[in-house]
């Protein structure tokens, strides 16, 4: 079926998802194209105290922009096609590699900020993984305390595996965050066995914050239990000043979202146009 690639892709997600159903064999070569072509590239989020408003570090997202400065396609689901086509190891290959060249002048910059960097659970069960991370400390200019990888609760699936790897990060001075917490399935057991450093709530429950909801109570409950197990919290997409307040109020001591700064290239992130 000879319809044009980029129409089918620059569609809503449906669209896309739609496209991956007809014609799963094209899109791995669509991605492996734009993974040589070197299209992909890495935005950041400032991640702010918000006792302070001072930004202490950056999550790098994934971007696929076209010329005109739209998204080929939203990086969640770059990542879902790269998983199931056997592609994540070289995007995360690439996506390291691109940190490895932009992290050092923000760094020099922010000398106790670090960067985070998302890993999937297929890049967590691969041993290889440690190497590249080694590599990437080995970089001049940057150094493990400047890092911080974000993992899923997905990545639990293999418990055994997930923390043989996650200890062996942290013993390389990486810190680990455990992002979009809530979302997944793992419950707490996973929480409280495996040792980690940040603990992320999901924008689904900082949604929630100041409503008189279930959900509100929920969100609340994860910052004492992540407290209680030593974990710094980070609330992911804050929008509004009365969350902001809510939360830092209830101790939250970290926070990204739109009410600080979107997500940003990092010449725009070193000029200081975030929230700083
Ligand atoms: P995430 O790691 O939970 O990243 C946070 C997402 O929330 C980002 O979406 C960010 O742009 C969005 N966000 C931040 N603040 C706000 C806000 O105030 N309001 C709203 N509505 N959204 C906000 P994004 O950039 O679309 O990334 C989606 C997901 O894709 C990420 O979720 C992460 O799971 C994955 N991802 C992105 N880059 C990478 C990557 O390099 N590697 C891997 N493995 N996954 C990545
Ligand atoms: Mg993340
Ligand atoms: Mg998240
Ligand atoms: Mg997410």
């Amino acid at each position: 079926v000879l319809v044009p690639i980029g129409l089918l892709l620059g569609g809503a997600g449906a669209l896309a998802s739609l496209y991956l159903v007809r014609k799963r064999a094209s899109l791995p070569a669509v991605l492996r194209t734009a993974l040589r072509k070197m299209e992909f590239v890495l935005h950041y989020q400032p991640i702010v105290e918000l006792a302070s408003g001072r930004m202490v570090g950056a999550e790098a997202l994934l971007r696929w922009p076209r010329h005109d400065g739209s998204q080929v396609m939203r990086p969640d689901a770059v990542i879902r096609v790269a998983e199931d086509c056997g592609l994540i190891r070289r995007l995360t290959v690439y996506v390291l590699a691109q940190l490895a060249t932009e992290a050092p002048a923000f760094i020099r910059q922010h000398p106790d900020g670090y960067i985070s960097i998302n890993l999937s659970p297929s890049d967590l069960h691969d041993e290889d993984i440690l190497e590249q991370l080694r590599q990437l400390i080995e970089t001049p200019g940057i150094a493990a305390r400047n890092l911080v990888v974000e993992i899923t609760e997905h990545s639990f699936l293999d418990p055994t595996r997930a923390s043989r790897n996650i200890t062996a990060i942290r013993a390389l001075g990486i810190r680990v965050a455990i992002d979009d917490f809530g979302t997944g399935f793992s419950g707490l057991s996973h929480l409280a066995t495996l040792k980690t450093d940040y603990l992320k709530i999901d924008k689904v429950f900082v949604d929630t914050i100041g409503t008189d909801s279930a959900t509100s109570e929920v969100a609340l409950h994860i910052v004492r239990i992540a407290h209680s197990l030593g974990l710094t919290v980070i609330a992911e997409g804050i929008e509004s000043r009365l969350q902001a307040d809510l939360l830092r109020e209830q101790g939250v001591e970290y926070a990204q979202g739109w009410l600080f700064s979107h997500a940003q290239p990092m010449e725009a992130l070193l000029r200081g146009q975030a929230a700083a």
